[in-house]
C-alpha cells in the first residue's frame, strides 16, 4: 500500500476510510490553506499547471537536475494540498457509499484545455461539504453544482468507464478527499503533465493489470483504453502485452477485454512495483 494508506488508512486503503472524508477535515483543511497564504480554491490549485511550463522551459534547456528541483518543490506541497490518484470503478462505487453529499460539477480541465462551455462540461465529481458552498455562490465554483444521489452516481461512474475515462480521487488538503475526477489524456490537466513529463500530480493506483497471454485473443480492444501508454500490441505474437511499470491500475483495459485475459493484482504484490507510484 502506498504511503497514504500508511498514514491515513487505518489498516485499509486511506481513500476508503471514513475518516478522510469527515465534515471537521474541509474545516481544518481551510485553516490549513490560510495559514500558508494559499488560495483555498481548487481551480486555481492548478493541477500542475503553475510549474509546467518552468519544467518545460528547464527541459528544453537540457537542465534536467533543475527540472526535478522543481518537480520536487512542487510536489512536496501538492502531496499536502491536492493532488490526486487513479482508483478503480469498483473503489468509485464503494466510495460513493461512503461520501455525502455527492455532486456534478464543472470539469476545470477541460474547460481550459478544450473550452468547453460550462453547461456541457459537468464532467467533474465533486463531494463533501464544499458543495454546499458551491451550490449557493456559483460565482465561487463557476456553473455551481447538481447533487446526486449515491446511486445516480454510481450510474454516471458506470457510464464514465464504458465511454473510457479514468477515475481519480482527488485530495483537497491532506488527507481530506473532496472530489471524484473522471479524466483522459489529454484533456485531464493531471494525467497530461504526468504522461508527458512524469510530474507525479498523480498518483498510480493500488492495482496492476496482469494479462495471460493464453486467454488473448488478441482483438486490441483494450489498447486505445489505455490513456498511460502501458498497454500495447504485440505485431509478432498477435496478442496484446501490457508494462507494468507504466501501469496506473485504472482498470480500463480489463472491463473491454472479452475474454478476461486481464486482471487487477495488488501493486503490493510485485516487489518490483510496490513502490512504483
Ligand atoms: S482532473 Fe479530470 S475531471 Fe478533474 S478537472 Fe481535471 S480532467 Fe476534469
Ligand atoms: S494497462 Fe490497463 S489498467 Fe494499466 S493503465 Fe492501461 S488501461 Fe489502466
Ligand atoms: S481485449 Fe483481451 S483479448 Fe483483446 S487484445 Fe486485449 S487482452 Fe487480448
Amino acid at each position: 500500500m502506498c504511503r497514504f494508506c500508511e498514514e491515513y488508512g487505518d489498516g485499509g486503503k486511506w481513500y476508503l476510510n471514513p475518516a478522510n472524508y469527515a465534515r471537521r477535515l474541509y474545516k481544518i483543511r481551510k485553516e490549513g490553506d490560510e495559514a500558508l497564504g494559499a488560495d483555498a480554491d481548487p481551480q486555481a490549485a492548478g493541477m500542475g499547471g503553475a510549474v509546467i511550463n518552468d519544467i518545460i522551459r528547464a527541459r528544453a534547456a537540457g537542465k534536467r537536475d533543475e527540472e526535478e528541483q522543481i518537480k520536487k518543490d512542487a510536489l512536496d506541497a501538492a502531496y499536502q494540498r491536492h493532488f490526486a490518484q487513479v482508483v478503480t470503478l469498483e473503489e468509485t462505487k464503494q466510495i460513493f457509499d461512503i461520501a455525502y453529499p455527492i455532486a456534478r460539477m464543472t470539469c476545470v480541465c477541460r474547460r481550459a484545455s478544450v473550452a468547453l462551455p460550462d453547461e456541457q462540461n459537468f464532467t467533474c465529481i465533486g463531494i463533501g461539504p464544499g458543495m454546499y458552498k458551491w451550490e449557493r455562490w456559483p460565482e465561487t465554483y463557476r456553473g455551481g453544482v447538481e447533487f446526486m444521489t449515491p446511486a445516480e452516481a454510481k450510474r454516471w461512474a458506470d457510464a464514465a468507464d464504458e465511454a473510457g475515462l479514468v477515475h481519480t480521487v482527488d485530495v483537497f488538503g491532506l488527507p481530506y478527499i473532496g472530489g471524484m475526477c473522471q479524466c483522459e489524456y489529454p484533456g485531464c490537466v493531471a494525467i497530461r503533465n504526468r504522461v508527458d513529463y512524469d510530474f507525479k500530480f498523480i498518483l498510480k493506483g493500488e492495482y496492476v493489470a496482469e494479462l495471460d497471454p493464453e486467454k488473448c485473443i488478441g482483438c486490441k480492444k483494450c489498447i486505445p483504453r489505455c490513456h498511460f501508454r502501458a498497454a500495447y500490441f504485440k505485431v509478432y505474437a498477435e496478442k496484446a502485452g501490457i508494462d507494468m511499470m507504466r501501469c496506473f491500475g485504472c482498470g480500463l483495459c480489463a472491463s473491454v477485454c472479452p475474454t478476461n485475459a486481464i486482471t487487477l493484482v495488488e501493486r503490493s504484490s510485485f516487489p518490483a512495483l510496490a513502490d512504483n507510484w
